[in-house]
């Protein structure tokens, strides 16, 4: 279950305690994405300078990467409120008017998951993102007529895994869109140093790459594996997190060099078991492992793709070479395809 497990990406309950304490406050300590960061220092010193709002934003990107950490980045660079939601909250498109009437001019409002709002919401924010105003339908049949509300001046922040989904007409009312990408054990190994800091937690730097190394590009996990491996330093050492500890408190959970774990490898290894290492479409692969589609899309996959373990093909998800190597399995080949027939 993806509850369960430790390199899960998205928010877990076990999370909420530190992720408030951990989240960057300013551009200067939210560390990585640097062209992401560069291009919207630029539009929101413009933005400052003009004193207007900032034209609306998308981030995209898988869970976990800092895209509501950034919104929250850019209300306060802006000097402005931010009101938080996410599309599965705003049930019917009153819910969306009455979020919209009470916002103020300048106001930051960021919408999470926003490729999940239903068709009636999204034509609400159409107008209300294009000529901030709200049309309004009262009473029914041939007496019905339409209200046009005026609103302030407000920047959505859009958040979404999977811009793919979005429709056209949405996603063309962003004027800036942002995809996050998966951050460098150097990035990483920073991000968990400052929360060490954060958190008063002893730990030398080779015992922070090691936990970059496993937490698959994601601050998220980065910081959630912090707190396991400190838990593991003052039960099996000292309390401070070295290289040594942070690998074998990793080990025991379970979470490989490269941060796979179970899940993972017994994905690829249906792969290659039950598939000969693909082809496999992506509902079928699910079948065969008892995982949900969209979550082995959203949260296993950009990790695999991102090192070169599978590979994406028009007829299904195939395992590389690489995948191969890493799980100690030999790749069937022309030359070695007897061999590996008469070793089964
Ligand atoms: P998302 O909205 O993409 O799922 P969040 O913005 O909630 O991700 O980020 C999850 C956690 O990861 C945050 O609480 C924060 O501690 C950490 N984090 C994310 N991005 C960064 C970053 N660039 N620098 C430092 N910490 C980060």
């Amino acid at each position: 279950m993806e509850e369960e497990r430790l390199i899960a990406s998205g928010w877990q309950s076990e999370d909420g305690d530190i992720e408030t304490s951990l989240r960057p406050k300013s551009l200067r300590e939210y560390y990585g994405q640097e062209k992401v960061k560069e291009t919207l220092s630029i539009y929101i010193d413009a933005a400052l300078r003009r004193h207007d709002s900032l034209d609306h934003i998308l981030l995209y990107g898988p869970p976990g990467l800092g895209k509501t950490c950034l919104a929250g980045i850019v209300a306060a660079e802006m000097g402005q409120n931010i009101r938080i939601t996410s599309g599965p909250a705003i049930d019917r498109p009153g819910d969306l008017a009455s979020i919209l009437t009470n916002l103020a001019a300048g106001d930051i409002l960021f919408i999470d998951e926003i490729h999940r709002l239903s068709r009636a919401v999204e034509e609400v924010l159409y107008s209300a993102m294009e000529d901030y105003a709200l049309d309004i339908m009262i009473g029914k049949g041939p007496t019905a007529r339409s209200l046009r509300i005026d609103l302030p001046k407000f920047t959505l922040v859009g958040a979404t895994t999977r811009a793919g989904q979005l429709s056209a007409p949405l996603r063309d009312r962003f004027g800036i869109i942002f995809r996050l990408e998966m951050y460098s054990p150097e990035e990483l190994c920073q991000i968990v140093g400052r929360s060490a800091r954060i958190l008063g937690v002893d730990a030398d730097r080779e015992g922070l790459l090691e936990i970059a190394r496993r937490s698959r590009g994601t601050p998220r996990i980065a910081n959630r594996m912090l707190k396991r491996v400190r838990d593991y330093a003052q039960v099996r050492g000292d309390g401070r997190i070295t290289q040594e500890i942070a690998s074998e408190g990793l080990d025991m959970l379970d979470v490989d060099q490269l941060g796979l774990d179970r899940v993972d490898r017994n994905m690829l290894t249906t792969m290659i078991d039950k598939f000969g290492g693909g082809p496999v479409g992506l509902d079928t692969l699910a079948a065969s492992t008892g995982e949900d589609a969209i979550t082995i899309e959203d949260v296993y996959e950009p990790y695999l793709l991102q090192l070169g373990f599978i590979q994406r093909t028009p007829r299904g998800r195939i395992c590389t070479a690489a995948c191969y190597e890493h799980l100690g399995r030999i790749k069937p080949t022309e030359d070695n395809i007897e061999q590996t027939t008469l070793l089964e």
